[in-house]
């Protein structure tokens, strides 16, 4: 897939670069990230591509232009704007997750603070607030140490989310990884993660916290992805 792309995938593209760009600013807004860690990517739907942000470039200097398209294998897409670039080095994991989660629209990665404090310890964070019974449906789990640069990092996060209601996996020693429906609620799950890592972390100061029930886990979780909000959001399994 060079030289032609047609008007209906170049439309979904352009659409997708749009998203991808504009997602990375709430990365910044709700403080998930430094300098330039942490990356969007977004599945251009209809077709085997994604796009992602490339590598080491400023949050500021972040245009839809400068996205780079690439196909599920982790290439870029030749003859694309953006192309003479490298893509985030972390490219591999999110074709990784594309590939063998179909229903997958859209992965994060960042480094946030108190989530990676979690993974730092390898340490699943309870679900012992509601909110994160509501975004999650249970602990956000810990996945494997692994070295970034091969398969080993994107194997670990569908290994861990496989079967697992969370949106959302703490990578051991490294940081958090989430998936949604499309990058919009990847970046929701990112956000949610470092909100209830955070909550959690401050309760533990403070005292052991009360578990909920799993029913009631089962319940809350059960009407937020289903009556909850103006559409359901889509349970991703
Ligand atoms: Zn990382």
């Amino acid at each position: 897939m060079t030289g032609w792309i047609d008007r209906q995938t170049q439309a979904a593209i352009d659409a997708t670069r749009e998203d991808v760009a504009a997602l990375h600013a709430e990365l910044v807004r709700y403080g998930l990230v430094v300098w330039t860690g942490g990356n969007v990517s977004g599945r251009v739907p209809g077709t085997d591509l994604f796009v992602i942000k490339p590598s080491g470039v400023s949050y500021d200097d972040l245009t839809p232009e400068n996205q780079i398209v690439c196909r599920l294998d982790g290439t870029v897409l030749e003859g694309t704007p953006g192309s003479d670039r490298s893509p985030s080095s972390d490219t591999a994991a999110h074709a990784y997750v594309y590939r063998t989660m179909p229903h997958v629209g859209g992965v994060v990665h960042t480094h946030s603070t108190y989530a990676t404090a979690w993974a730092a310890r390898g340490e699943a964070i309870p679900c012992v607030i509601t909110a994160m019974a509501d975004e999650f449906g249970g602990e956000i789990p810990v996945g494997p140490f692994a070295i970034i640069g091969d398969e080993s990092i994107g194997e670990g996060i569908v290994a861990t989310l496989t079967g697992h209601r969370s949106r959302a996996v703490l990578m051991q020693n490294h940081g958090v990884f989430t998936i949604g429906t499309d990058a919009r609620d990847a970046v929701k799950a990112a956000v949610m993660t470092e909100d209830v890592a955070r909550t959690v972390h401050i309760t533990r100061q403070l005292g052991e916290p009360i578990p909920i029930p799993q029913q009631s886990i089962d319940a809350l979780f059960d009407r937020y992805q289903n009556v909850y909000g103006q559409k359901p959001a889509g349970e991703l399994k």
